[in-house]
């Protein structure tokens, strides 16, 4: 990819795809409220004169990804002729620009189809941005000053509990020691969990065997979907506790602790760290999560947790509606007595309902995902949010393209704001990374490695020959699939 600096480069079209995955038929991404899932990719490429090229996406699970391509095309128009730098050298004003279509703006505003629509463009923009530097996304971010990270984000109706002056001094703050911890993650790799091990839809016999794996890959944070029969998720729970609560199942490779309770030395992690503190850590270090996503009202999601209590979860994930901001206030405030947290953000459709569940005390944990907010510009104010309010940022991640995504943001705020990542843990599963120019991979430690390639950008670029199989309705496999019927 040549790289261009040319200030009278200019997008002149663009190409958008319509990519379903069949997952439906493995269980694959199955919960108690998504059964069958086809995962998804909404995906645009946005070419400009000079060589440039950004692709982005979006995120759905099958039927109604063709509605969420329109509105990408929508959103796209208004892009063609304007100038990729005019929008690099303030990625705050083209996010604003980019939502501010005075007619689209009403089928939102910033929120539904449109907003998943607006994230999947401006994707691509950051996608352009970071290619057009020859770098990683996340690098481009971290090499900027805190100045030119503020104007990248979003800030409109946020000011109330973050301003641009208070953000711009927590950068300066963290500025220091940003060289360090880039050459540490870069070293050790961004910490990980793995949910591909217990999707509802799979046996006890499958989870038990994939939960074994993942504890011999390195991951220590498992997480567990529940919500559609509690004595079967107390079963399950019970199995998946047994699994990696049990030393047996370590790699040789796996680290040891000297016990503060009886000063023996164990295999595994120190349960009572500063890492795993307050996260019911079992003897071996492993934390367990729970996803109900949004299964329950408020008082079912209370009792039904505090049933799960024997198997020690470190959040509840989901556990309501994600609009619901009070709702999952009273049940973090009931599930207090039983040091069970909650999680949410995968459906908070902006960076206003984060900013009201952290302003509610709702939340121990903040799950942003990168195709549900409107791209780069509206995770970056979420980050600064989080780090004020000193919440984890873990984001949501899987599907299909969310892990590629992902990373780069975890790394943003690691090195450029929050400044730590040891408590945090970046969600992993195992599916149709293959397709992807520059997929994420985990090390040996189950964490994620750190994109380092000067030509992945986003990391979003899937692979043609990916496309032109899985294209609905026209792909060779929807073809085939088509005929036998
Ligand atoms: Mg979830």
């Amino acid at each position: 990819m040549p790289a261009s600096n040319a200030m009278s480069d200019k997008i002149t079209h663009f190409e958008i795809h319509d990519i379903r995955f069949p997952t439906s038929l493995t269980g694959d991404g199955t919960d108690a409220m998504h059964t069958d899932c086809d995962y998804s990719s909404a995906y645009i490429s946005l070419y400009a004169t000079g060589g440039l090229v950004g692709h982005g996406m979006t995120f759905t699970l099958g039927r109604g990804n063709e509605i969420v391509c329109q509105a990408i095309a929508e959103v796209a128009k208004r892009l063609i002729g304007r100038e990729p730098e005019s929008f690099f050298a303030n990625m705050g004003a083209a996010w604003e620009f980019m939502c501010a279509d005075p007619q689209l703006r009403w089928i939102g505003p910033e929120k539904g189809v449109i907003h998943i629509a607006t994230a999947a463009v401006n994707n691509a923009v950051w996608d352009m941005f970071a290619r057009a530097r020859g770098k990683p996304l996340w690098k481009l971010v971290v090499d900027m000053t805190p100045e030119e990270l503020v104007n990248a984000t979003a800030f409109r109706y946020i000011t109330d509990a973050i301003t641009r002056e208070e953000a711009l001094e927590m950068l300066k703050a963290k500025e220091p020691g940003k060289k360090e911890r880039e050459v540490r993650v870069r070293e050790v790799g961004y910490p990980a969990y793995i949910t591909s091990a217990g999707w509802l839809a799979y046996t006890d016999e499958k989870v038990a065997g994939l939960m074994k794996e993942a504890v011999a890959a390195g991951f220590n944070h498992f997480k567990m979907k529940v919500g559609a029969d509690a004595k079967s998720d107390l079963r399950r729970g019970k199995l998946i506790r047994s699994i990696i609560d049990d030393p047996q199942y370590l790699p040789t490779s796996a680290s040891t602790y000297t016990s503060s309770i009886d000063g023996t030395v164990k295999k595994g992690r120190d349960p009572n760290s500063a890492e795993l503190k307050g996260k019911n850590a079992g003897p071996t270090g492993a934390v367990l999560m729970m996803d109900a996503n949004q299964v329950w009202d408020v008082p079912q999601a209370i009792e039904y947790v505090k049933s799960l209590e024997e198997i020690k979860p470190w959040f509840i994930e989901e556990p309501t509606a994600p609009d619901d901001i009070l709702g999952h206030a009273a049940i973090r405030r009931a599930l207090k007595e039983s040091g069970i947290g909650v999680a949410t953000g995968e459906h908070a459709h902006n960076r206003m309902v984060f900013k009201q569940l952290l302003q509610a005390d709702a939340i121990d944990v903040c799950q942003i995902d990168s195709c549900r907010l409107a791209g780069v510009s509206e995770v970056l104010s979420v980050l600064l949010m989080a780090a004020k309010f000193n919440v984890p940022v873990c984001p949501h991640a899987g599907g299909v393209g969310l892990c590629e995504h992902a990373i780069h943001l975890s790394l943003i705020d690691y090195i450029a704001v929050s400044g730590t990542m040891e408590r945090n843990a970046l969600e992993f599963a195992d599916h149709l990374h293959e397709h992807f120019h520059y997929p994420c991979s985990i090390n040996e430690n189950g964490r994620y490695n750190v994109p380092s390639s000067s030509a992945e950008g986003y990391s979003t670029e899937m692979y043609k020959a990916s496309i032109a199989e899985y294209e609905w309705p026209s792909g060779s496999y929807w073809v085939k699939v088509g005929e036998g019927k």
